[in-house]
C-alpha cells in the first residue's frame, strides 16, 4: 500500500494564446476549475494505475467535493482532514503551445499536525511505501517515522526547496525529480544524481523520457513514447503514481519507468490535471 502526504488544491485554469508579460492584462479565451495540487494528482495516478493508496492531508470546509472526487477515484480518504482554513489552490495560465506558470496558495496543506500523520501511519506492513512532496509541511517529520516504522519513503522533490530536500534526504529511499529540479540539486549540493546517498534517484527528462539511477542496477536511460504535447500539467505527478504503483506492486524499475514514461505520454496529450490522468487500461493499449 502508498500512504501519501500530499497537498490536495483546488486549480483555475485559464487558457491564453499567451503567457502574459509582467505588468500585462491578457483575456483568457477559456476558463475551467478542478482539483489538483501535486498530492492529490498523485494519489489519483496511483488509484488509476491500480494500487492501493491512502491520502493523508487538510482541505477547508469549502472543498467536500474534493475529498468525494478523491474517494470516488480509488483513493483511501479517512485521514484527510478538514481544518478552518482555505483549501489550498492554483491558479494556472496554459498557452497555445502547452506551456504554463503556476501560482499556489497553500492554505490547509501546510497545517498537517504530528499525531494526525503518527495515526495515518500506524498499521503499515513492511515494505509499504510512504510518498512525500513538497506542498506540506512536516514532511522531514514524516520522513523520520516512515523510514523508522519500515517504510520505503519516496520524495517527489517539487517544488524544489534545497532546504527541504537536504531535511528528507537521511531518511528517503527513492527521490524523483525533473530536470529543472536536478539542476538546481546540482547547483546547491551534488555534482550528479549518482553521488547521492539515496538508493533510487529519478530523473524525468519531457520529451526524453527518464533516467534512473540505482545503487543496485546503475544507470539507466528510458525513452519517452512520441506524442503530440498539449498540456504539461500534471505529467510529473502522473508519472510517479504510475511508478510507484507498479513498484508497490512488485514490478522491476526497468518496468516501471516504462509504465510511468508511458501514462506520463499520454497525459501530455490532454488538457487537465486529475481529470486528465489516464487509467491502466488505457497505458495498456499505449504499450501494446
Ligand atoms: P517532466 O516533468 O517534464 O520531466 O515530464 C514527466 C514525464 O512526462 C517524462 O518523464 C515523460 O515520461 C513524460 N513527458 C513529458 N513531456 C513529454 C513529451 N513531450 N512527450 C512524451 N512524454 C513526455
Amino acid at each position: 500500500m502508498i500512504y501519501n502526504l500530499g497537498s490536495i488544491n483546488i486549480d483555475y485554469f485559464y487558457s491564453l494564446q499567451r503567457l502574459p508579460l509582467v505588468g500585462e492584462t491578457c483575456a483568457a479565451d477559456e476558463f475551467e476549475t478542478g482539483l489538483g495540487g501535486k498530492g492529490a494528482n498523485m494519489s489519483v495516478a496511483i488509484a488509476r494505475a491500480g494500487g492501493e493508496v491512502r491520502h493523508i492531508g487538510s482541505i477547508g470546509h469549502d472543498a467536500a467535493w474534493a475529498q468525494d472526487y478523491l474517494t470516488k477515484a480509488g483513493v483511501e480518504t479517512s485521514f484527510v482532514q478538514k481544518m478552518d482554513a482555505p483549501t489550498g489552490h492554483a491558479v494556472i495560465y496554459r498557452d497555445a503551445f502547452g506551456e504554463n506558470t503556476i501560482v499556489i496558495h497553500p492554505g490547509a496543506n501546510v497545517l498537517q499536525d504530528k499525531d494526525w500523520i503518527s495515526s495515518a501511519l500506524a498499521n503499515s506492513e513492511a515494505g509499504d511505501i510512504l510518498l512525500l512532496q513538497n506542498e506540506t509541511n512536516l514532511q522531514d517529520y514524516a520522513a523520520a517515522l516512515g523510514h523508522g516504522s519500515g517504510f520505503r519513503v519516496a520524495y517527489a522533490a517539487a517544488p524544489f526547496d534545497a532546504n527541504a530536500l537536504q531535511a528528507v534526504l537521511p531518511y528517503i529511499h527513492i527521490l524523483i525529480l525533473n530536470e529543472v529540479e536536478l539542476a538546481q540539486l546540482c547547483k546547491t549540493s551534488v555534482d550528479t544524481p549518482d553521488s547521492l546517498d539515496v538508493d533510487l534517484v529519478v530523473v524525468t527528462k519531457g520529451s526524453e523520457g527518464c533516467a534512473i539511477y540505482s545503487k543496485e542496477l546503475g544507470e539507466t536511460h528510458m525513452p519517452a513514447l512520441p506524442v503530440t504535447a498539449i498540456d504539461t500539467t500534471g505529467a510529473g505527478d502522473t508519472f510517479t503514481g504510475f511508478f510507484l504503483a507498479q513498484l508497490d506492486r512488485g514490478c522491476s524499475v526497468e518496468d516501471a519507468a516504462t509504465c510511468a514514461n508511458a501514462a506520463a505520454a499520454l497525459m501530455v496529450t490532454r488538457k487537465g490535471t486529475a481529470d486528465a490522468i489516464p487509467s491502466a487500461s488505457d497505458v495498456e493499449q499505449l504499450l501494446a
